[in-house]
């Protein structure tokens, strides 16, 4: 099965894609790659945690409940960082310079689950284990999903669960965000987990990528064209991992100057 990810991945470089799926070589993960996981597992921490968080609240109060959750994500990426310790001392990264990268973003996710909450509370009047049970939008974190009629599989950052059939994929990004719509690879990367949900929940027909540094979201709408784009993707992806040669490098050559595989990319033929 080809991974959501790897076929993103073409759409950067096939031959790095060839390089890392069929030659087995991979790079060194970069200082931003690293920043990037932590993030993704203090948000991952936090939704996994978000029951006991949201029935904790003990005020209506909208300050009141993001500090609430602020103190909740401070506490899960002081947790990380030190696990994350070795991979930051090999990649000389401070610490405290980590942390000053994430913490913006994480605030801002504070910030929207706090007014998510504050919202559906003001509304129905409720508080403790009663706004856990009937709290919606509920947001679940990692979902994989995989398809042997599509022969793809993937891991979405985030499902937002609005009712038992109502689910909206979201994926967050970090780095720079488009002046409009979305980054090429990004829009794929929504349409396949659109697609691979779909399979289960036939309503699913819409996703967003949430860039995180603007505080956007942006939509992402299923069509006949967006899914025959990915699964003219996944078709390439099959031809190329089952090739003899690598295919040629790639005529970015800005690409190339921040690539981890350079050197290794130089001594193929
Ligand atoms: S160096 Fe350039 S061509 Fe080679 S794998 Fe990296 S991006 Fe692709």
């Amino acid at each position: 099965m080809i991974s959501v990810s790897t076929l993103t991945g073409y759409l950067y470089c096939a031959r790095k894609v060839y390089m890392n799926n069929v030659l087995r070589i991979y790079g060194q993960k970069r200082k931003e790659a690293v920043s990037g996981t932590i993030m993704h597992a203090v948000i991952e921490h936090v939704n996994n945690n978000e029951k006991e968080i949201v029935e904790a609240i003990e005020s209506p109060v909208l300050e009141d409940i993001e500090i609430h959750y602020r103190a909740n994500y401070n506490k899960a990426l002081s947790a990380i960082l030190d696990k994350s310790n070795i991979e930051l001392e090999r990649l000389k990264h401070k610490k405290e310079n980590a942390m000053a990268e994430v913490w913006p973003v994480l605030l801002e996710e504070a910030k929207l689950r706090a007014r998510n909450v504050h919202e559906f509370m003001q509304k129905h009047n409720v508080i403790g284990k009663e706004l856990w049970e009937r709290l919606a939008p509920k947001y679940v974190s990692e979902v994989s999903v995989a398809s042997f009629a599509l022969g793809l599989r993937g891991r979405i950052d985030r499902v937002e669960k609005h009712s038992e059939d109502c689910l909206i994929p979201l994926e967050m990004k970090t780095g720079k965000a488009p002046k409009e719509g979305l980054w090429d690879n990004h829009r794929i990367q929504l349409a396949a987990y659109i697609l691979l949900l779909k399979e289960k929940y036939p309503n699913v027909n819409e996703g967003y990528v949430e860039y995180l540094d603007i505080g956007e979201r942006r939509q992402v709408v299923l069509n006949p064209f967006i899914e025959n784009e990915v699964r003219e993707l996944v078709s390439k992806v099959k031809v190329l991992v089952s090739s003899a040669v690598p295919p040629e490098k790639e005529s970015n050559k800005a690409k190339c100057t921040k690539c981890e595989l350079r050197e290794q990319c130089e001594a193929l033929n």
